[in-house]
Order: C-alpha cells, then sequence, then structure tokens
C-alpha cells in the first residue's frame, strides 16, 4: 500500500473532542484506509467528562459509556500517560505519522483582574473541580475552613462549585468521589456559599436543570434577594419570549416564597452584584468581598450604580471560564486560548506581514479550536467540520519517514514511557468500580497517577497494593 492511500493519524488528547474525530474518520466516505493513534497526558481517557463534568451528574457522566463503545470497538489505539511537549514532540509526530489533531482542550481557570485575586483563599474554580474528580495532578488536600464562601460567576461551572461546597459530603458518597474528597468535604466548615454575578436574573449563562437541582439540596436554603427582581422591560420581554429564561425566572421565584432558616446551609443566589476587590486579613488570607451594585443599562447590558458593599468571606472561588494552554512547537492565540484555525486546519501567521497561511497536516478540534465554551455534543460537530477538510487535504499531509504502527512503540519504549493502553484503561475501571461496589459507591476513584499506571500496566508494587487495602478499609468505615 502506498503512503496517499493509508493516513497514519495521530490524535493528541483523549477527551470527547479527541474520540468523537476518530470514530467520525474512521465511519466517513474516502479513499483511503485510516490508522489511528490517540494519545492522553493521562493515564486515563474522556477529559472533562471524567475530570470535569460533577460526579454527582451521573446521566452526563455516563456519556463514558458512549465513547467507550467506540474505543471498544478497538480499530483506535490508545496510549495515555504520554504528554505531547515533553513524551513526543512535534518532529516524533512528523517522522511517524501523515498528520495530527489536536484535541487538547483547556483545564486553566481564565484570569480575573480584581485586586485581591492573589490572596490566600482565592481559587480557580477549574482547580477545585480537578480536585473534588481526583485529578491525578493536584494536591490531595483541599483547604475547607471557610465558613462563608463566594463564588463568583453565573455559569453551570459556578453551580457545580457551589452546589459541591453546600452539599452535605455524605450526599455525594454514593457517587465516585474518591476518599480523599469525602474526607476533606465531611470536614468543611461552611455555613454560607455567595454566588454572585454582575447581571440580574434573567441573564444568567447556566441552565435551568443545573439551577433547579440547587433547589433540591438536602439542608441547604436558598436564599434569594427581592431587590434583584424589579424587572425592566428587556428583563420581561426575556422572560416573555425565552423558554428558558421562563423557566429559571419561575424557580427562583418559587424560592422567593419559600419558608427558610431550618438549614445548616445557605446557598444566596446574588444577582447584580459586580466583584471589585477581595479584602484581605493582615497575614493576606481573604476576608472579604468588595462588589458594586449594577442596574440594566437598557441595551441588554449593566452599568454599575456607584454603591459599594462588603460581604465577609474567608474564600472565594472565581468561575470565570477556562482558557487553553499553548504546546510546543505549536502556533497559540493567547487571547483567545486556542490553537489558530480556520475550521479546525491550523493557521500559521507570518510575524513581518501578519498573513496567515496553513501548517499543513496540523488540525485542532474541539475546546482548544474553538474555546472553553459548549457542551460535550457540540465536540461532536466541530470533529466533523476538522475531519472533513483534513480528508480533502490528502495531497497536503506530511511524508513520514517511518509510518509503520510499530515504530511509535518503539520510540515510547526506548523513552522508557510508560503508556497505558485500552485494556489497561479497563483495568483500571473495573478496579475503581469493585472498590466502590461493597459499600453502594457508583466507583472509588484511584488518584495518584502512579497508581493509576500501575494498576492499568497490572504491575501495582506490593506496598501500593497494601496502601490500597488501606483505601478500602478506609472506605468501608466511610460507608458505614
Ligand atoms: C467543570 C466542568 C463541568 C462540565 N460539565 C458539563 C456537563 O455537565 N455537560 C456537558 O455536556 N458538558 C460539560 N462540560 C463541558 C465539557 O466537559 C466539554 O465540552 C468537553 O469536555 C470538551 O472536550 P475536549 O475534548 O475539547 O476537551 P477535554 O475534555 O478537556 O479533553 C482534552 C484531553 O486532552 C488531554 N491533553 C491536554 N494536553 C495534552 C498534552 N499536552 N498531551 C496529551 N494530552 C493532552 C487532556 O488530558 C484531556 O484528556 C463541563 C466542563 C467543565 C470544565
Amino acid at each position: 500500500m502506498t503512503e496517499r492511500n493509508k493516513l497514519r493519524l495521530a490524535i493528541v488528547g483523549a477527551g470527547p473532542a479527541g474520540i468523537y474525530a476518530a470514530d467520525i474518520l474512521l465511519k466517513a466516505e474516502r479513499n483511503f484506509d485510516v490508522s489511528i493513534d490517540l494519545f492522553d497526558r493521562l493515564p486515563a481517557p474522556y477529559g472533562l467528562v471524567r475530570y470535569g463534568v460533577a460526579p454527582d451528574h451521573p446521566r452526563i457522566k455516563g456519556i463514558i459509556n458512549a465513547l467507550r463503545e467506540v474505543l471498544d470497538r478497538g480499530d483506535i489505539r490508545i496510549f495515555g500517560n504520554v504528554e505531547f511537549g515533553s513524551d513526543l514532540t512535534v518532529d516524533d509526530l512528523k517522522r511517524h505519522y501523515h498528520a495530527v489533531i489536536f484535541a487538547t482542550g483547556a483545564v486553566r481557570d481564565a484570569e480575573l483582574g480584581i485586586p485581591g485575586i492573589e490572596l490566600g483563599g482565592s481559587y480557580g474554580a477549574g482547580d477545585f473541580v480537578s480536585w473534588y474528580d481526583g485529578h491525578p495532578d493536584y494536591p490531595r488536600e483541599w483547604p475547607l475552613d471557610a465558613k462563608q464562601v463566594a463564588v463568583i460567576g453565573n455559569g453551570n461551572v459556578a453551580l457545580d462549585v457551589s452546589r459541591i461546597l453546600a452539599k452535605h459530603a455524605e450526599d455525594l458518597l454514593p457517587t465516585e468521589i474518591p476518599d480523599n474528597v469525602y474526607e476533606g468535604l465531611q470536614d468543611s466548615a461552611v455555613t454560607d456559599v455567595h454566588v454572585f454575578g454582575r447581571r440580574g436574573p434573567t441573564s444568567v449563562k447556566f441552565t435551568p436543570l443545573e439551577l433547579r437541582e440547587l433547589g433540591e439540596l438536602r439542608d441547604v436554603d436558598m436564599i434569594v434577594y427581592d431587590e434583584d427582581f424589579d424587572y425592566d422591560e428587556q428583563a420581561k420581554a426575556a422572560v416573555a419570549g425565552n423558554k428558558q429564561v421562563f423557566v429559571i425566572d419561575k424557580v427562583l421565584n418559587q424560592w422567593r416564597r419559600r419558608e427558610t432558616g431550618q438549614a445548616s446551609r445557605r446557598l444566596h443566589l446574588h444577582f447584580f452584584a459586580k466583584p471589585i476587590e477581595i479584602v484581605g486579613d493582615d497575614v493576606g488570607q481573604v476576608s472579604a468581598i468588595r462588589y458594586e451594585r449594577t442596574e440594566p443599562d437598557g441595551e441588554g447590558g449593566v452599568v454599575g450604580t456607584g454603591e459599594i458593599r462588603e460581604l465577609p468571606v474567608q474564600a472565594v472561588y472565581r468561575a470565570v471560564g477556562y482558557f487553553g494552554s499553548p504546546l510546543p512547537g505549536i502556533p497559540f492565540d493567547k487571547r483567545y486560548g486556542i490553537i489558530p484555525n480556520h475550521e479546525g486546519q491550523v493557521q500559521l501567521r507570518d510575524k513581518e506581514t501578519g498573513e496567515t497561511r496553513q501548517a499543513y497536516g496540523v488540525y485542532a478540534t474541539g475546546w482548544i479550536k474553538r474555546g472553553p465554551v459548549g457542551l460535550i455534543g457540540h465536540t461532536k460537530s466541530d470533529a466533523m467540520e476538522t475531519v472533513a477538510h483534513l480528508i480533502n487535504d490528502l495531497g497536503n499531509w506530511w511524508t513520514p519517514e517511518s509510518p509503520s504502527e510499530e515504530s511509535i512503540v518503539e520510540l515510547l519504549e526506548s523513552r522508557g514511557i510508560l503508556w497505558t493502553d485500552l485494556e489497561g484503561w479497563h483495568r483500571l475501571d473495573e478496579h475503581e468500580i469493585a472498590a466502590g461496589q461493597p459499600f453502594g459507591r457508583a466507583r472509588i476513584k484511584v488518584v495518584p497517577r502512579d497508581d493509576m499506571v500501575h494498576i492499568s500496566r497490572d504491575e501495582l508494587p506490593d506496598e501500593v497494593r497494601g496502601a490500597d487495602a488501606g483505601a478500602q478499609a478506609d472506605s468501608e468505615r466511610a460507608g458505614e
């Protein structure tokens, strides 16, 4: 078979975008064969579905089953625990593949430029999410000594973070949370979570389902403030004309009428409240949040009223969006945190002339292609667009020196990289499910990277087996 009738493709990132891209390409009409290697820096696939979607959203976590079906078909090779940039470079890829699709997503918290953001006790929501979802590269302990907490943002991630903070640890136990997360949440001192949005209730970014869920939390009062419901004409029109806004307004108004005062925890929603400063104490820890009351500007936005308020809090979480990270040797748009591309075809910019041209052989899909917005389902349409270009660009792919399937395995072996494969993922999956099963827990996630790798590769050293047994005993106690 000549080079042009077989595409050896590398996909970097085994989140939904990467897996959908592989699936779509394999099913697409084309006049060449395809052989795909899927790389991920983590030992387990599924990206933010495993490490972003909240553990108490089992329906969404269930998307993993659909992604798993794609991988289980057996026509995509997986190399987990392989990081592009350190374990593999773009020159390696050029030597072994005809093209690459980057599907590396976005994991960093976007910045928020207000004074005090650097204080102790001020966190990015994404870091907290990584902690409670058991991401191997984050510390095992999370400080939860704050009684009053502020969450800045009005999207679904802000609600996820607020819900996990407000929820009693026992109510999370049946999910897949790791033991260290259960123990951390059990000791939480939180009594009040305050969510801040600078716009009004009819301009929020979260969805009705996620909002409604807050009202069902055991022993948590939902607190909304009457002053936020004095709607202008635009807001009234939004309620009348948009079903989603209508439902959100309805849910919030039901909470206005609810009796409160019995619960041990409260979740407050502050609208028309724009955080302007995080106030610190004399040892550099968060002690309050200062915010400006806003009002509608008549054009769908808000303006500051000049009225400044302050609320004592000991921790602040900013949930103001995610941001992509640059990849070595690959163009990056610092402003938007994406790989610059035209419908998935990566673009190079000439520094002198400012002109852009296609970087042949290099493609992008998912959050690193279009920025960190949109649901898992959107990564499918993204992948369709990118894959269509990849197929049409057939004459412009790279010309690899060594495209055989064995050559990449030899390279990884020569570098001593302990990669994990599909069989290894099944092993880890079964291990986690079996650990949770006796206690009625969906699974108990394995957090340390080395343990994930050893379990996947069936190379669990004795001391880890011992620790693992210890963890099981802890679970037993936790499940009592
Ligand atoms: C907190 C949170 C909650 C969410 N909840 C929902 C929800 O309930 N419902 C919903 O539909 N959507 C939800 N989303 C959105 C959803 O997660 C995204 O739409 C989707 O995961 C984006 O897919 P992706 O494949 O582009 O990126 P990701 O899912 O981030 O996958 C990227 C993959 O690339 C890998 N990678 C990164 N860099 C490298 C490298 N250098 N080398 C090798 N591999 C690398 C990563 O390890 C990761 O596995 C949520 C997002 C967040 C942040």
